[in-house]
This record gives C-alpha cells, sequence and structure tokens, in this order.
C-alpha cells in the first residue's frame, strides 16, 4: 500500500515536473505576414491568415494600409507592385493581385475569415503620411474590429507612437505593443501599453529589457527571428512571442 502511494507521489511529481518544463518553453509562435512560405501562399494573403491557422500557430500577423480614399487594405510595402497603398484610390490597390493569384485583400475579407478561425489576429497598422490620417485609420480599424466581433481576439502592433497612443485611446482593453525600438520597457509601462514587439538585435544589444519588462508585467515580442540559432536564442531569453517567417522549425524546436 505505501509503495503505491510513494509511486503516486513520484508521478505526480514528474507530472509537476513535466508541465514547469513545458512552461519554460512556452513562447509563442506569431507568423510573421501569415504563413507565406509554402505552397499557395502569398506574403499578407488570406491563405497565409488560413495556413497559420491550419498549423496551430498562435498569432499571424499581418500590416494595415489607408487608401487615398479612406479604404484599409491588407499589404505591407508602402509601394507594392508599382502602386502606392497611400496615394492610390482603392480602385487602383484592389486591382493588385499578389503572387498568389489572389486579389490584395481587403481589411473586410480578413477579418471576416479571421472570425472563422482560432488564430490570434496580430494587426500592424503601418505608419501614415501624417497624424490625422493616422487618427482616421485607426478609428476604422477599430470600428471593424467592433463590427467583426474579433476584438478580443486581436492585438495591435505599430511603429507609430502616435497610432499606438490613438488605439490606447480607442481600445482601452486591448493589447497594444510598440514596434519601434526606442522605447525602454519603463517608458512602454508609464504609457500603458502591453508591452515590446522589437528588431531581434535591439533585444540582443539591450539584454536586461526583457526581464526587466517582464518586472513591470509587461510582454516582450521578437521580430523577424527566422534561422535556428537565433530562435533558440530567444526561446532561452524567454520572451513571450517570437515573429517569424519559420514557424515551422519554430515549433519543432519548442517541442524539444
Ligand atoms: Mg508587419
Amino acid at each position: 500500500m505505501k509503495k503505491s502511494i510513494y509511486k503516486l507521489v513520484v508521478s505526480l511529481l514528474l507530472i509537476m515536473v513535466n508541465a514547469q518544463w513545458s512552461m519554460v518553453n512556452a513562447q509563442k509562435v506569431i507568423c510573421h505576414r501569415g504563413f507565406w512560405d509554402t505552397p499557395g501562399s502569398a506574403q499578407n494573403s488570406i491563405a497565409a491568415l488560413v495556413k497559420a491557422d491550419s498549423i496551430g500557430a498562435f498569432g499571424s500577423e499581418f500590416d494595415v494600409w489607408m487608401t487615398a480614399d479612406g479604404e484599409l487594405v491588407v499589404n505591407h510595402d508602402k509601394v507594392y507592385k508599382g502602386v502606392n497603398m497611400e496615394t492610390s484610390t482603392f480602385e487602383q490597390v484592389r486591382a493588385i493581385r499578389l503572387d498568389n493569384g489572389e486579389k490584395l485583400p481587403t481589411l473586410d475579407e480578413y477579418l471576416a475569415k479571421g472570425k472563422e478561425l482560432k488564430v490570434r489576429l496580430i494587426l500592424e497598422m503601418k505608419s501614415l503620411s501624417d497624424f490625422n490620417r493616422e487618427d482616421e485609420c485607426a478609428a476604422k480599424i477599430a470600428r471593424k474590429l467592433k463590427h467583426y466581433g474579433v476584438l478580443d481576439r486581436t492585438d495591435i502592433i505599430a511603429f507609430s507612437i502616435n497610432a499606438c497612443l490613438a488605439f490606447k485611446k480607442l481600445l482601452p482593453d486591448t493589447k497594444i505593443y510598440y514596434l519601434d525600438n526606442d522605447y525602454t520597457p519603463k517608458k512602454l509601462k508609464t504609457l500603458g501599453f502591453a508591452g515590446l514587439d522589437y528588431e531581434q538585435n535591439v533585444l540582443k544589444n539591450n539584454p536586461e529589457w526583457t526581464q526587466e519588462a517582464h518586472k513591470l508585467g509587461l510582454e516582450v515580442n521578437v521580430w523577424t527571428v527566422n534561422d535556428v540559432d537565433a530562435l533558440q536564442f530567444f526561446i532561452d531569453e524567454g520572451v513571450d512571442y517570437i515573429t517569424t517567417n519559420n514557424p515551422l522549425k519554430l515549433q519543432q524546436l519548442l517541442e524539444h
């Protein structure tokens, strides 16, 4: 009898140790511009969002621009296939085909599809030509997130501090992460943001920032980490999220 209780206690302890260990390697995988480096996909395509979901990634990042006539579209480059996202009309932008044959997506299409999926939506609003346009764009994004009922499944990221502050006012309960590398965790805490989302070399050059952020209750995301050594480095650093073009490799590393 005693022996079986002893065995039970040992098994429970082992389960707890295992659980602790997997919590140590608990980084969340974010597909940068969706999962695009795979057949049939393209950066910031609807297919990339669906594929990020299908591999069980935590999040799928995408970029939002506002056209000259105030429509919201999903794309990374300011000038893409010769068309400037900010100074062209929606009709001009919409005529673009992505490399996988899809029409360049609208934010409406992206959110409608995202609503059907489990993957978290990591929405980057691009920096626009002036603050008024940024404020208008942020307000439109906030309205659409509410309209599609995906607010609680969306995190916001932006390089523009103006955009981050606009979102903080519009969506006080939404997690907002600043991308532009130049604010300390302490400063970000005072502004009420959820954390930092910085380029990998910035975090390597400021090795104390991850722990400092955690002590302040902030989260740390790092971009865009693709090679095995760098992925392993940030797994070991204990950042919360890793944004990558190589989500399958990251998932494989996290399983070990
Ligand atoms: Mg982006």
